[in-house]
């Protein structure tokens, strides 16, 4: 029996059909794909017909038009269902700085084709080797060159790249001396992938402790023409940071879908699971540590909730977006160590998906962004103290 959702919850209708979509790909099928290292792209497909990668693009650019809520509401299905929206959630929120930055052409040539499923814009390219979290020092140079730019250096982490038609790139094209903030200098762009995988850039998977598809990326001389830059040279930070809060919030209704699976699953096998004749979740060593993980779900569940409000008014959200990623991504992990200690050995066994879904939450204490830059926010923007760094 899966814990019953609370009858107020958004999108109801949306949050149906995702789960009958989810249904199409049960546990064994992501079990699989894990165990092989494989893209989930039979069900990255069936999402992009059913329109739901599509979600928050405007409807006069072929897309659903949807607020953030129902894209979180999406993504929190995907997650409560046992999947790993992580192969596709990028689009959702990617194209945010395409839409709020792109020129009109921009827009018409790339989001009615990523609408219809015919282009995937699924490729981030900030981190860097040396860079790491001072995105402020990456060096991957974008240098003009008559009516294109040519592109030379590394990214990191770049999820996805051999599963996206385009990435949508933060690249220097001033050095960082030159300006008067350390992030000034930097802009993006929209790097055709089939084109440039010919002409310069390469590809290469990095294996991961979870099945997540992510690379590093090389650009040698890659030609990108000068229309792909998405608005002025020189602003690129600011363009990406503003979709960086959509990205929090939707990573962090994830975790709140992976919490509850987790939550649902625990409790289901201490109902069942019969040690010195009795159900172990009759215990209340075994209780306590689900109830707790269900009351900091619920608490972080608000967080994510109070940081869409503010969202879509248009009111600022840094702080709350920051709260809502760090507080669902810890209720998830310790929600995933609870299941994982009330399945005992069967915990481990690759059959029962709890490792799986363990070794996946684990990556959202530290990407997009890590529990100590958010710590580090707080105390700066919102309690008034020194910058540490
Ligand atoms: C599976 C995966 C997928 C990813 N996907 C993408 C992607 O698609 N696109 C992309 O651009 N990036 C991606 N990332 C990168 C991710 O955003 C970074 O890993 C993350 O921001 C942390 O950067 P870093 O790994 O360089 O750690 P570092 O910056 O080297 O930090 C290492 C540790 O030091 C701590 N630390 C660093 N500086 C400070 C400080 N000033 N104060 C306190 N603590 C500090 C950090 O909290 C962290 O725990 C992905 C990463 C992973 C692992």
């Amino acid at each position: 029996m899966m814990h019953k959702p609370p009858t107020d919850s958004d999108h109801q209708e949306i949050r149906e059909a995702i789960r009958k979509l989810c249904e199409g790909f049960p546990l064994e099928y992501w079990r699989k794909l894990d165990r092989e290292m494989a893209y989930p792209s039979e069900f990255v497909e069936a999402l992009g017909r059913a329109g739901f990668l599509a979600a928050l693009i405007p409807e006069e650019h072929g897309g659903a038009g949807l607020p953030l809520s129902a894209a979180a509401a999406i993504l929190e299905e995907i997650q409560h269902s046992g999947g790993n929206g992580a192969a596709c959630h990028a689009q959702m929120y990617i194209m945010g700085t395409l839409l709020r930055h792109g020129n009109e052409a921009q827009k018409r040539a790339y989001l009615p084709r990523i609408a219809s499923g015919e282009l995937r814009l699924q490729a981030f390219g900030v981190t860097e080797p040396t860079s790491g979290t001072d995105t402020g020092s990456l060096k991957t140079f974008a240098r003009r060159d008559g009516d294109h730019y040519v592109i030379n250096g590394q990214k990191i982490w770049t999820s996805r790249a051999e599963h996206s038609d385009l990435m949508l790139l933060l690249a220097r094209t001033a050095p960082k001396e030159a300006g008067r903030k350390r992030t000034d200098g930097l802009s993006v762009f929209v790097v055709d992938m089939q084109v440039a995988k010919s002409a310069g850039l390469s590809i290469r998977p990095i294996r991961t402790m979870m099945n997540h598809a992510t690379t590093e990326v090389f650009f040698d001389d890659v030609r990108v023409p000068a229309e792909n830059l998405i608005g002025e040279e020189g602003r690129g930070f600011r363009y990406v940071l503003s979709g960086m809060n959509a990205e929090r919030i939707l990573i962090a209704a994830e975790c709140i879908g992976d919490a509850k699976w987790f939550i649902d699953k625990a409790s289901a096998y201490a109902r069942e699971r019969i040690v010195f004749n009795r159900p172990i979740g009759q215990n209340q060593g075994v209780q306590f540590p689900l109830a707790k993980a269900y009351a900091d779900m619920r608490a972080a569940e608000l967080m994510v909730r109070e940081a869409i409000r503010r969202y879509e008014a248009g009111i600022d959200c840094g702080a709350e977006a920051n709260m809502a990623k760090m507080l669902a991504a810890d209720a998830s992990w310790d929600a995933g160590n609870a299941c994982l200690q009330t399945h005992g050995g069967f915990g481990f066994a690759e059959e029962y998906d709890v490792e799986r879904k363990f070794r996946e939450t684990r990556l959202y204490q530290v990407a997009p962004i890590s529990t100590n830059l958010i710590l580090s926010y707080l105390a700066e923007h919102v309690l008034g103290l020194p910058r540490s760094y």
